[in-house]
């Protein structure tokens, strides 16, 4: 990947993640892999795991993440994220 081709790719994961920002009761965060997905997806595309974290700071924080990122954020590559949401804490989560 070249230098330009580097930056084209990170400005149109800025934009997906905005997208993501801006409708964030729309998506999901795996688990297993940290792929967003959308909240009607019943298992992850990437992975295949079944468990999601619909938190809305976590999905913001995971998206704003993967703006930054080249590269997606898979493959337990980066910590899992772990963000107190008082939004959603009631409901019975850690
Ligand atoms: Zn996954």
């Amino acid at each position: 990947m070249t230098k330009r081709e580097e930056k084209r790719h990170l400005t149109l994961r800025q934009q997906k993640a905005e997208k993501i920002i801006d409708k964030v009761l729309q998506f999901k965060v795996c688990e297993q892999c940290l792929s967003i997905s959308f909240r009607r997806a019943p298992t992850c595309s990437v992975c295949g795991a079944y468990r999601f974290d619909e938190r809305p700071g976590t999905v913001r924080e995971t998206a704003r993440k993967m703006g930054t990122i080249p590269f997606p954020l898979t493959s337990g590559t980066v910590p899992r994220i772990r963000i107190e949401d008082p939004e959603t804490r009631e409901n019975g989560r850690d």
